[in-house]
C-alpha cells in the first residue's frame, strides 16, 4: 500500500516538473512569426496583445520542429564610392587603342618613305595621305618638305632612320612643348574652375564625367555643376557620374538660368573647400550671337566668385571638317585654353590634332580614347607619335 502511495506521488511529481518544463520553456524568437511585411505593401508591424502572445506561445511550444528564425532585414546599401586611377600612366594603358585605331596612317607613311626611290608621285602620295588623315593642308605640305630635305641629306635610309626621320616631323608639328597642363588645382584657397564647352553629341558631359574621375584619382576633391540646363538628361547623367566617385553636383530644374547654376557650383566648391570645380555647360548651336551671351554670361557671372582657370573644348575627332567648323565658332565665343579631343578610338584621322591645334592656337590637353569611364588621359605627343608608328 505505501509502495503504491510512493509511486503515484512520483508520477504526479514526474507529471507537474515535465507540464512546468513545457510551460516556462522560452519562445525562440521569430518562431511561429508571421511573414515580415513586404517592402512596399504599405503594411506595418504592430506587436500582438499579451493574450495572443500567449496563445501563440503554445502552438509554438507544439509546432515542433520550429522554423529558423527570420534574418534581420539588412540596412539599404551605401553607394560604393569608386577609386580611378591616376591620370600618370593613363595613355600607357590606352596606347593599344591608340595604335589601333592610328597605326594605319603610320604604316602607310613608313611603306611609301621606304621605297628606294622617292619622286613626286611618292611625295604628293605622303601628302595625300596627311591630309586625308585630317592633319590639314599647311601642315602636310610642311612635313613634307621637312622629310624631303632629310632624304636628301641622308641619301641611303635605314627602316629605322625612315622611322625617325618620320617622328620628329610629326612630333614637331604636334608641338611637344606646349603647355598642355589642365589647370584644376585650388588657388589662394579658392578652387580651380574649368569650364567644359562644346556642341552636343561631342561628348561633353562624358567628358565632365570623366574628368572628374581623373581628379579624384589624383587625390582632389571635386565639385560638378550641371549647367547645361537646357537637356535634363545631362544633369541626370552628371549625377550618376558624381555619384560614382562622391563628387556633389549642383543642379537647378529643366530651363534654370545656366550662368545662376555655375554660380551656385563653384559657391559649392568654395564653401567646402574643394579642389576643382567642373562646369557642364549647354551646347546647342543655336545663334553665334546666343551661344556667345550665354558661354560669356556662365564665365562672369562664374568670375564674380572666383577666375575660370581652364576652358575645355569638346571635340569629336570623327566629326572633321565639320567639327574644326563648330570649334572655330565656340572659339569665337569664349576663350578657350584646351582642347579634349574625343572618340580618338573610333577614327584613324588622328591628325586633327595638329590641324585644330594650328587653327585655333590652342593645345590638346585631353584624348578620349573610348566609352569606359577611364577612357579620358593627359594627351602625350611623343606617345601619341609611337603609337601611330608602332607596327601593326
Ligand atoms: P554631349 O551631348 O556632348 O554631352 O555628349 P555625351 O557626353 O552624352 O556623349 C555622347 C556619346 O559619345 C556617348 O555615347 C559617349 O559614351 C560617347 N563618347 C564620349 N567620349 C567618347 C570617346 O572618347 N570614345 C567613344 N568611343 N565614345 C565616346
Amino acid at each position: 500500500m505505501d509502495y503504491t502511495i510512493f509511486a503515484v506521488a512520483v508520477f504526479v511529481v514526474a507529471l507537474l516538473v515535465f507540464g512546468g518544463v513545457v510551460l516556462i520553456r522560452p519562445r525562440r524568437p521569430g518562431a511561429g512569426k508571421d511573414a515580415p511585411p513586404a517592402e512596399g505593401s504599405g503594411a506595418t508591424a504592430t506587436a500582438p496583445a499579451p493574450e495572443e502572445e500567449g496563445e501563440r506561445a503554445g502552438a509554438a511550444a507544439e509546432a515542433e520542429p520550429q522554423a529558423p528564425p527570420a534574418e534581420a532585414p539588412a540596412p539599404p546599401a551605401a553607394p560604393e564610392i569608386e577609386t580611378p586611377p591616376p591620370s600618370a600612366g593613363r595613355l600607357v594603358r590606352l596606347r593599344a587603342r591608340l595604335a589601333r585605331s592610328q597605326s594605319a596612317l603610320g604604316q602607310g607613311l613608313l611603306n611609301i618613305l621606304a621605297s628606294d626611290t622617292l619622286d613626286d608621285d611618292a611625295w604628293e602620295e605622303i601628302e595625300d595621305t596627311l591630309i586625308t588623315a585630317d592633319v590639314g593642308v599647311t601642315s602636310a605640305s610642311q612635313i613634307v618638305e621637312g622629310l624631303r630635305t632629310k632624304v636628301k641629306v641622308l641619301g641611303t635610309r635605314s627602316p629605322d632612320e625612315v622611322r625617325a626621320m618620320l617622328r620628329g616631323e610629326l612630333l614637331a608639328q604636334i608641338g611637344p612643348d606646349m603647355d598642355r597642363t589642365v589647370h584644376t588645382g585650388p588657388h589662394q584657397g579658392r578652387p580651380g574652375v574649368v569650364m567644359v564647352v562644346g556642341v552636343n553629341g561631342t561628348g561633353k558631359t562624358t567628358t565632365t564625367g570623366k574628368l572628374a574621375r581623373v581628379l579624384v584619382g589624383d587625390g582632389k576633391s571635386v565639385v560638378l555643376g550641371a549647367a547645361d540646363t537646357f537637356r535634363a538628361a545631362a544633369a541626370d547623367q552628371l549625377e550618376t557620374w558624381g555619384a560614382r566617385v562622391g563628387a556633389p553636383v549642383v543642379r537647378k530644374d529643366e530651363g534654370a538660368d545656366p550662368a545662376s547654376v555655375a554660380f551656385d557650383a563653384v559657391s559649392r566648391g568654395v564653401e567646402e573647400g574643394a579642389d576643382s570645380v567642373i562646369v557642364d555647360t549647354a551646347g546647342r548651336l543655336h545663334t553665334k550671337t546666343g551661344l556667345m551671351d550665354e558661354l560669356g554670361k556662365v564665365k562672369r557671372v562664374v568670375e564674380k566668385k572666383s577666375q575660370v582657370d581652364d576652358v575645355l573644348l569638346v571635340l569629336d575627332a570623327t566629326t572633321g571638317q565639320n567639327g574644326l567648323r563648330q570649334a572655330r565658332v565656340f572659339a569665337e565665343a569664349v576663350d578657350v585654353s584646351g582642347i579634349v579631343l574625343t572618340k580618338l578610338d573610333g577614327t584613324a584621322k588622328g591628325g586633327i590634332i595638329i590641324q585644330v591645334q594650328r587653327e585655333l592656337g590652342v593645345p590638346v590637353k585631353l584624348v578620349g580614347l573610348g566609352e569606359g569611364p577611364d577612357d579620358l588621359a593627359p594627351f602625350d605627343p611623343e606617345e601619341f607619335v609611337d603609337a601611330l608608328l608602332e607596327e601593326g
